[in-house]
């Protein structure tokens, strides 16, 4: 609520009571205009007194000025309009208004007792009681235009100094009482629940921007989880998920070990970052030609897995294998001859847990690297 209440006088909210204030202008000036021809009318008719009408004519050249400045408030561009400024000309203009009604019940509110004093006293009542009811938002707009017509009709009423006008004066001073008490309570909740949504709206669009934040970090997350930072290929946590959930379903799977030959000795010879350019150099291979059914992953070290699964995937994995080790010695340029050892577990309808399958593979890449290196044994 303290929040609610300190964004009380913030641009934002005087630039929503000046949007309220101007949304009814045209309405609320018409039917200002008709009230005032039909009293104009009623005292012609009783008094005869036809300066009835140059009043008349100056509440609607009035009448026509706050029309056309509150036009022009409403197509200004809101970015450059000042929205206090702005309430406090429509204000200043009510306050005329309010002025330029109060001659009538001073010139024609005679006796409460006759007709033309009682209609007068209706209107006064009835047109300060609908100015309030026109600007919720805004209380001194309505209170200024409503406390001259108010205060002029009570001193004329003061003035004829019986009974009954008193009573009917001390009415109008109530009546003008309740009207700013509930012009003010109006502003109040006018404000307040402008404020609240204004807040509301903050707090979904920064709950729907850290929504996203955490959408992503979770993304973030799950690719570090899943993906090897040196090589991008997918990690061991990938393989040990993609080769669990292939041989539950019971689709035929061959895998392969490949582990690049004496790269201690790259490293040794060449450095580590040249290292790592081979390693990135064989993954970049792996990515390039792996299809959807071939998973190429980075165990570790020097060490990389290839899942082919599908009917024909020994055939299609010998394919990849033999691909690899050429793009190796094709890519190594002679500078350092780079080789690759691989050991292949091909699918044989034999049914294999992950674990037989995996040791059954590392056994073929051992047999390989005891074969002399640079070639590939089958389990
Ligand atoms: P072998 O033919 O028997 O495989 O011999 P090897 O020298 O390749 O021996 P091994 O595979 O056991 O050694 C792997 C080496 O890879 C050990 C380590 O220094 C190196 N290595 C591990 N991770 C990285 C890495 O991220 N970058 C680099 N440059 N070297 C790495
Ligand atoms: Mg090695």
């Amino acid at each position: 609520m303290d929040a609610i209440s300190s964004e009380f006088g913030s641009e934002d909210v005087r630039r929503a009571q000046l949007q309220s204030a101007l949304s009814n202008i045209t309405v609320t000036l018409i039917a200002n205009s008709f009230i005032a021809s039909s009293a104009a009318l009623l005292i012609y008719d009783e008094r005869g007194t036809s300066f009835i009408f140059v009043w008349l004519a100056g509440i609607f050249g009035l009448n026509a000025v706050r029309l056309a400045h509150g036009l022009r408030l409403l197509r200004a561009d809101a970015s450059h309009q000042d929205p206090e400024k702005a309430l406090k000309s429509l204000t200043r203009l009510a306050f005329v208004a309010g002025l330029c009604w109060s001659p009538l019940p001073i010139a024609f509110l005679d006796s409460i007792d006759s007709r033309t004093a009682a209609y007068i006293v209706f209107i006064m009542a009835g047109i300060t009681t609908g100015s309030i009811i026109q600007s919720l938002a805004y209380w001194r707009i309505s209170v200024a235009f409503s406390s001259p017509i108010l205060a002029a009709t009570i001193a004329k009423l003061l003035l004829q100094q019986n009974t009954v006008d008193l009573v009917v004066a001390t009415n109008m001073a109530l009546l003008m009482a309740m009207l700013i008490r509930s012009a003010v309570i109006s502003q109040q909740k006018f404000c307040v629940s402008h404020a609240a949504t204004h807040q509301a709206t903050e707090l979904a669009t920064s709950l729907r921007l850290a929504h996203a934040e955490v959408q992503e970090a979770n993304e973030t997350l799950k690719r570090l989880a899943t993906t090897d930072p040196l090589t991008g290929l997918p990690n061991r946590s990938v393989f040990n998920q993609t080769l669990a959930s292939l041989i539950h379903e019971q689709t035929p799977v061959s895998l392969a070990l490949i582990d690049i030959d004496n790269f201690k000795t790259v490293n040794d010879t060449m450095g580590h970052a040249a290292g790592d350019e081979i390693l990135c150099t064989l993954a970049l291979f792996m990515m390039d030609k792996a299809g959807d059914d071939i998973t190429p992953i980075r165990l570790g070290g020097d060490e990389f897995a290839v899942i082919a699964s599908g009917s024909d995937s020994a055939a299609r994995l010998m394919d990849y294998v033999l691909m690899l080790q050429q793009n190796m010695k094709d890519q190594s340029g002679g500078l350092h001859n780079v080789t690759l050892s691989v050991g292949l577990c091909p699918q044989d309808g034999k049914q294999r847990s992950a674990s037989e399958l995996f040791a059954a593979t590392d056994r073929a890449l051992y047999a390989a690297k005891s074969a002399g290196r640079d070639c590939i044994r089958s389990a």
